[in-house]
């Protein structure tokens, strides 16, 4: 229209798909994250390219979402797209032996990220972290998996448990959602994240039970938790010497914010990692990789009887997208450009909140970042994230949207950025942000 916004309720052709959608899946939309997206009104894409999302009537916005995360290199790029397409043309899934795109995607994991000695592909970040702890429980023998809140590994019941406790929950073995096994509920430790002395703590209780000691290196479902040194050091001291395998959830940052992981700049190599999301620019294709011994339980030989199964792992589009996307990533530096664009996003609406007088802050790393209403300083820990404003961060999404910049409304989740976002990009969000920040 002609003042440039948007009025996201005003638009028949989108209302009446929204309400076909509400009477046929529950809530409208496949996942209850994905719902959460109508708080702004209703939402319903059909195209995407590069930077930008259009609904089915024809709007168009900036995607900040990026399919919560794995769009790294922008939406329907060329090249990811064309090696897909050639796998198409090739027969999807053979589901016998070997191929070579799994070798070569394999080669690349092993000789890119320092933990990955040998890996399994599968299809998602839930069952890659699913994988890890069914190894690592075969290994030690042990049952209980010690996690940290604010984390999330996926929806499955051994890791859903207190990624958003309550305020009044926290320190809980918090299930995320109904309908879980008790059983594995409470054979999930829950401790705080970059808290060394609770570590420890649990380790002089449960050191000798533990299977495995899972975490996301940085929580970017709580937008961003910076990790300490020390407690990555400690972590991996004290897992080294229970003999408990240390497991980097790298479903968000790897690919994402390094080919090589963030365990290669953070200088501390886990035992497994599992890999996802970025890893094939969406298309659908995950991994869990790590030490060899560990990974060789799943060698299908009834001495070392770990099942890895699965009748799509290893489908062939998703891989040849990943060696696509991986190639790329490397070649062009994706990692040094999107850091350098975060930065500009971070700092240009550090100094909006600063300029309207608006109590908030902006945390990130690399090409993620958010801004979190009604709470300052750097948040180490979930409860630092409790105090957040989310009916402002709602206000605000609602404002972006209306001015043609998309990003979830739920205030704790991030902003992505990919390599098709560039100034032009830049300039549009900030001047977006800084009317929609006068109105708040
Ligand atoms: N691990 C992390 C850190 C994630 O952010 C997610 C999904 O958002 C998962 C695991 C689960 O991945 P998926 O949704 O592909 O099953």
């Amino acid at each position: 229209n002609d003042s440039g916004m948007t009025d996201p309720n005003d638009d028949a052709a989108m209302s009446e798909l929204v309400d076909r959608a509400r009477e046929l899946i529950p809530g409208g939309a496949q996942t209850g994250l994905r719902a959460q997206a109508y708080e702004t009104g209703d939402v319903a894409f059909d195209s995407a390219s590069e930077a930008t999302l259009t609904t089915v009537s024809g709007e168009r916005y900036t995607d900040y979402h990026l399919g919560f995360g794995p769009i790294v290199l922008g939406h329907a790029h060329d090249g990811v797209d064309k090696a897909a397409r050639a796998a198409i043309d090739d027969g999807v899934l053979y589901g016998a032996g070997t191929t070579t795109l799994e070798v070569e995607v394999a080669e690349r994991l092993v000789n890119l990220v320092p933990s990955i000695e040998m890996v399994n592909f599968c299809n998602s970040g839930s069952e890659a972290t699913y994988h890890a702890i069914r190894l690592a429980r075969a290994a030690t023998g042990n049952e209980k998996v010690l996690k940290f809140e604010g984390c999330y590994h996926g929806w499955h019941d051994y890791v859903d448990v207190s990624v958003y406790p309550p305020a009044d929950r926290v320190g809980e073995r918090y299930p995320e959602s109904d309908g879980m096994l008790s059983a594995a509920v409470e054979n999930t430790l829950v401790a705080p994240f970059n808290d060394p002395d609770a570590l420890e703590d649990v380790f002089r209780e449960h050191g000798d039970e533990l299977a495995a000691v899972i975490l996301e290196p940085i929580p970017h479902s709580v937008g961003c938790l910076l990790p300490e040194p020390e407690f990555l050091e400690r972590l991996r001291e004290v897992t080294e010497s229970h003999d408990v395998p240390l497991v980097f959830d790298e479903v968000i940052s790897g690919f994402r914010h390094s080919p090589r992981g963030v365990q290669y700049e953070f200088g501390v190599t886990p035992d497994l990692t599992c890999v996802a999301k970025a890893l094939g620019n969406g298309y659908p294709v995950a991994a869990v990789g790590g030490r060899a011994d560990l990974l060789a339980q799943a060698g299908g030989d009834n001495e070392s009887g770990v099942v890895i199964s699965g009748t799509y792992s290893g489908s062939l589009p998703g891989l040849a997208a990943a060696r696509e996307t991986i190639d790329t990533i490397v070649e062009e530096d994706v990692q040094g450009y999107l850091t350098n664009l975060g930065d500009r996003y971070r700092d240009g609406l550090t100094d909006l909140l600063e300029d309207h007088a608006i109590d908030g802050r902006v945390v990130g790393h690399r090409s993620i970042f958010s801004v979190q209403f009604g709470v300052d300083g750097e948040p180490r820990t979930y409860e630092d994230v409790l105090g957040l404003d989310e009916e402002r961060f709602r206000a605000f999404a609602a404002g972006m949207r209306e001015r043609g910049q998309f990003f979830t409304p739920n205030p704790y989740k991030r902003h992505h950025l990919s390599f098709a976002h560039d100034e032009s990009h830049l300039e549009s969000y900030l001047d977006a942000a800084d009317a929609v920040l006068d109105e708040l």
